[in-house]
């Protein structure tokens, strides 16, 4: 049987499971969704039935269900080999992935202060397969650690410079792992070493976020301190006024509900007053609902700016490249936000792009287009796939 690598992704209410052979193709992957709700359900995929989860099902639970369900149907082969775990945030402390020890749980529960909503889940995921598989060398693979190379005029705010010393209030960045795939699979398709290749990418899933890359390694990115600042997303704002906090305040609006509005109440689902869900977005606009139109020209149009922003840090530029559920699947959104780069030379390939340029690698830019455009497919499984079995194997 052949050996398997486990990666693990737990979010606030979600476990993402996958499992990958030793050439690191995916054999297997299941998810649970609303966790701790009594209506928490789990599949593995492909699969028709559900996988039983105890009522109000926490993360441990759902874990242990779903790799005894992957057991049951002979799909882990043994017991792992290696078990790669998404963290979200790394803070200073990591600037790459690391073997799993006492040491990085208590460094990780640290950086939990910066992502509390998220951190914690994940150390929840790892307590749990360390319960289950106690010899298995384990990697956590931080979104925020391909972003550690920013320069400092890149990360840090224009506050007090204390809050920074003190605090660790800077840039931190996020979906560091997608935006690393990106330059692998840009350098792969132009025939470049990573190490050469210079790229814009934007990650535009449910949240969405835009990074400059300088010969493989990451000059400034739109995510901030957290993964609120930068692009306009699913349900969250981006970039707001700092001093709307005041004004919201002399409304009534406290700390904590604006928290909850700008991540949870904005973005496409603010604006549109429906939903956060750009494909249904698309098509209500499409039916004339002018606030889903609105919202899509607000979405395009800060992107665009964004794009052109990231060109300050770059001294050259291979590609642009569009990624996530919304960047690998709406050629909508690409075409209006590209429309906005013309003055600096770059346009689309209304057919390619219409077909997500399957038939070229990926290309979706026109024939006079000053940098050639790509839409690549993440796949930010296969990066910690591949990160856990290279620690492990060095261990
Ligand atoms: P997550 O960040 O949760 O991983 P995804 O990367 O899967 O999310 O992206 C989800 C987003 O992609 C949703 O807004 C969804 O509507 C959008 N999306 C998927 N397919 C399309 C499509 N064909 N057209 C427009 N948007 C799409």
């Amino acid at each position: 049987m052949d050996e398997t690598i486990l990666v693990v992704n737990c979010g606030s209410s979600s476990i993402k499971l996958a499992l990958f052979d030793s050439n690191h193709h995916k054999k297997a992957s299941a998810l649970a969704e609303r966790l701790n709700q009594s209506d928490a359900s789990a599949r593995i995929s492909g699969d028709q039935a559900p996988v039983q989860l105890p009522e109000n099902a926490c993360h441990e639970q759902a874990l242990q269900a779903l790799v005894q369900a992957f057991e049951d149907r002979n799909l882990m082969g043994g017991k792992p080999v290696s078990i790669g775990h998404r963290v979200v945030h790394g803070g200073e402390s990591f600037r790459e992935a690391v073997l799993i020890d006492d040491k990085a749980v208590k460094a990780i529960e640290t950086c939990a202060a910066l992502a509390p909503l998220h951190n914690p889940v994940n150390l929840i995921g790892i307590q749990a397969t360390r319960k289950l598989f106690p010899d298995c060398p384990q990697v956590a693979v931080f979104d925020t650690a391909f972003h550690q190379t920013l320069p400092p005029k890149a990360y840090l705010y224009a506050l007090p410079e204390r809050y920074y010393r003190d605090w660790g209030v800077r840039r931190y960045g996020f979906h560091g792992t997608s935006h690393y795939f990106m330059v692998l699979e840009t350098a792969r398709r132009l025939n470049k070493t990573p190490a050469t290749t210079s790229i814009i990418s934007a990650h535009l899933g449910n949240g969405c976020s835009i990074t400059a890359i300088e010969d493989g390694i990451s000059k400034d990115t739109s995510m901030g301190l957290t993964p609120l600042e930068g692009l306009v997303m699913g349900t969250r704002s981006g970039d707001v006024d700092p001093g709307l906090f005041d004004y919201l305040a002399s409304r009534g609006v406290n700390a904590s509900q604006a928290h909850r509005v700008l991540n949870q109440e904005s973005g496409l689902l603010g604006l549109s007053g429906q939903t956060n869900d750009m494909r249904s977005l698309c098509e209500l606009a499409d039916h004339g609902h002018e606030p889903s139109e609105l919202a899509i020209d607000v979405f395009c149009y800060r992107l665009a700016k964004y794009f052109g922003a990231m060109m300050a840090s770059l001294n050259r530029l291979d590609a642009l490249v569009f990624t996530g559920g919304i960047g690998e699947n709406s050629a909508r959104i690409r075409a209006q936000t590209i429309q906005h780069l013309s003055l600096l030379g770059i346009g689309l390939d209304a057919d390619l792009n219409a077909h997500h340029g399957q038939f070229s690698e990926g290309h979706i830019g026109d024939a006079d287009s000053r940098f050639p455009v790509l839409v690549i497919p993440t796949d930010e499984e296969l990066v910690i796939a591949r990160e856990a079995s290279r620690l492990a194997n060095a261990n």
